[in-house]
């Protein structure tokens, strides 16, 4: 089964988030497709997409309800039909300052209430050049999953300076990421089988059957490709073939 998760980000209206989910077929067999639109645009898509495309969320609050203005926490994205929720995605952690610690509370409150987790890591180009991509990465894993118990989750790994700048790393890249995360993964669950790992960071149609049949990914968080009907669709497709 491979994982083709799009995020759309902040971008579109109801009547492009509309457009876009009807121009999407079915996904291919042994494929798992999930849509994340910005939350205002979360009912305009339910009602718009085909058969098999789940929806997902962009984040979660780690607070469960109450007196948290703007929040908008696991419950009410389950009421809103999300399967899904991208937690700790790198515009997430620089934009919105968030921390690991933060990141593993918002982990904690997906599971509370049976909501799948997507935990993103992924290293800065400065963190590249000096060589701490292996650390970087086991460190945010190590420290979002320190004293949970096994719980579904899927990892994306996401190198920051592939995000949105059209150089996506390249299949070695991907696998050495991806190796260093399960490692990472099993070694905060031992007895676990293993997660699911997609890479993100400038996916396309006509690079991202590399990152799974070369570089070792379960599938593919696609931000600017997945807003394009037709590079999201080719990419579902691709993700089908053996
Ligand atoms: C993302 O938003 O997670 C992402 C990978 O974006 P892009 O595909 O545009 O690089």
């Amino acid at each position: 089964m491979r994982r083709i998760v799009g995020n759309w980000k902040a971008n579109g209206s109801t009547a492009q988030a509309q457009a876009l989910c009807a121009a999407l077929p079915a996904p291919p067999a042994g494929v798992d497709v999930t849509v994340c639109p910005p939350l205002c645009l979360l009912w305009a898509a339910r009602g718009s997409l085909p058969p098999g495309i789940r929806l997902g969320a962009q984040d979660v609050s780690r607070v469960d309800g109450g007196a948290f203005t703007g929040e908008v926490t696991a419950p009410m994205l389950l009421d809103a039909g999300c399967v899904l929720a991208l937690v700790g995605h790198s515009e997430r952690r620089q934009q919105g300052a968030e921390d690991d610690a933060l990141i593993g509370l918002k982990l904690r409150a997906c599971w509370r209430h049976g909501l799948l987790p997507v935990l993103c890591v992924g290293e800065t180009a400065a963190q590249r050049r000096d060589g701490s991509t292996d650390a970087v990465l086991a460190a945010q894993v190590g420290r979002v999953l320190a004293g949970a118990p096994p719980a579904p989750l899927w990892m994306a790994y996401e190198p920051v300076w592939a995000i949105g700048t059209g150089q996506a790393a390249t299949p070695e890249d991907c696998a050495r990421g991806i190796a260093v995360i399960r490692a990472a993964v099993a070694e905060a669950w031992p007895a676990a089988p293993p997660v699911p790992c997609l890479y993100g960071g400038s996916v396309h149609p006509a690079n991202c059957a590399a990152f799974w049949r070369e570089g070792g990914a379960d599938g593919a968080l696609v931000g600017g490709a997945s807003l394009d009907a037709a590079a999201f669709v080719a990419i579902c497709r691709l993700a089908g073939d053996a």
